[in-house]
């Protein structure tokens, strides 16, 4: 036996355990993608698959930065931010989105995951405590376990029962944390009453938009402004760059005091690579397009309100959405699954989310709509939707 085989066999057994469930994950490549057509094992797809809400990741004018942005900085940051890896590009996204959304100060991170990281181990210490909604995305989650203090969740969206939970965690420093929209189910956060709870209960109130930025709100600034709310109502927020504005990374917003610790101790803004200068760049190119562009979100906003007056006909159950993200409920997971490869066939890429992902028994099928669909497109969907129920 070779040495650490325990650890391989456990794994191989674990990952087996997975497939007996039929919840075994896979990565599938994707041969070519062109907005949202893409080729998967040589299948043409119509993918409603992608959190490119606006259809940005490949618009030209974001394409024409990153290549002139190389071309001006090369790829590589060639080192962390504090360590001469912060250009330009990176400098001037920062200062842009903060203005924009009306913040003192903002920092970038890698990724939105590196992001919630650092703000919540880099902020809160052993027996502060962090309060957060049950359907909060993975990675608050796993911050709360790297940061040492408490972990109280509540029910999804249920505002008394986080009021209860900010009682009971008593008088030490609190964090309460939300994802401004639910990223498997679609729906907002009760942000105006959290805001309030907040105020009431003396806790730092932390939004986590990844799915709101760019797509929500009369400008596209997010889920807050979407609820009326802005910067004073929400002093910590997280925006990613990866979702409707196409790119890579994330942003963090809030006081020049936060923002500065953050940079003293959020380990993964200090100890990592800075994203490359060009995909900074990009960023800056694709959320300028979102400012420009409020017709992008008015034709995402129709499609959403075609299709679910369309999953209505054919007696689908939705779930409470206004967002791109439209989950449909089926519960079992095998389910979900066949409906999912039913739709393939019909060159059709929905994703099936299953367990662990989702509480068990509510599978479903993720189908997220953007800008880059047409009419037409959500059509075809919605006739596959029906004929694979009919069945
Ligand atoms: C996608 C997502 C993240 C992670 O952002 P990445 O930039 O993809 O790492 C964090 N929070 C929520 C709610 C998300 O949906």
């Amino acid at each position: 036996m070779s040495a650490g085989a325990a650890i391989a066999t456990r794994a191989a057994s674990r990952t087996a355990e997975r497939e007996v469930a039929g919840l075994r994950r896979a990565v599938r490549e994707v041969e070519h993608a062109d907005r949202v057509r893409v080729c998967v094992d040589r299948r043409e797809l119509c993918s409603f698959a992608s959190n490119d809400y606006l259809g940005l990741a490949q618009h030209p004018e974001v394409i024409a930065a990153m290549k002139g942005a190389a071309d001006r900085w090369g790829v590589g940051s060639t080192a962390a931010h504090l360590l001469g890896g912060h250009r330009g590009p990176h400098a001037q996204l920062e200062r842009m989105v903060a203005d924009w959304l009306g913040y003192e100060s903002a920092l970038l991170f890698s990724t939105g995951y590196l992001a919630n990281l650092g703000v919540i181990a880099g902020l809160m210490q052993r027996g502060d405590a962090c309060v957060q909604d049950k359907l909060n995305h993975a990675s608050l989650i796993d911050a709360v376990r790297l940061a040492g203090c408490e972990l109280r969740r509540y029910p999804h969206g249920e505002v008394a029962a986080a009021a209860r939970q900010l009682q009971a965690a008593g008088a030490v420093p609190k964090l309460l944390a939300s994802d401004g929209v639910f990223s498997m189910d679609g729906d907002l956060a009760p942000l105006p009453q959290l805001a309030a709870l907040a105020r009431e209960h003396d806790a730092l109130l932390y939004v986590d938009d990844a799915h709101g930025f760019g797509v929500l709100g009369p400008d596209g600034q997010g889920s807050p402004e979407q609820l009326g709310l802005g910067a004073d109502d929400v002093p910590l927020r997280m925006v990613t760059l990866g979702k409707a504005v196409g790119c890579a990374g994330a942003l963090v917003l809030g006081s020049r005091v936060l923002i500065d610790a953050l940079v003293q101790f959020a380990r993964p803004f200090v100890y990592s690579t800075a994203l490359p200068p060009a995909v900074a760049a990009a960023a800056l190119a694709a959320i300028a397009v979102v400012r420009r562009e409020p017709q992008r979100r008015a034709h995402l906003q129709a499609l959403i309100a075609r299709f679910r007056a369309g999953v209505a006909q054919i007696g689908g159950e939705l779930m409470d959405s206004s967002t791109p993200i439209q989950p449909l409920l089926l519960g079992d997971a095998a389910q979900a699954s066949a409906l999912a490869q039913a739709l393939w066939q019909q060159g059709l890429y929905v994703p099936a989310i299953r367990p662990p992902t989702v509480p068990a028994g509510s599978a479903r099928l993720r189908i997220t709509l953007s800008a880059a669909h047409t009419a037409e497109d959500v059509d075809r969907l919605l006739e596959a939707l029906d004929r694979a129920r009919a069945r």
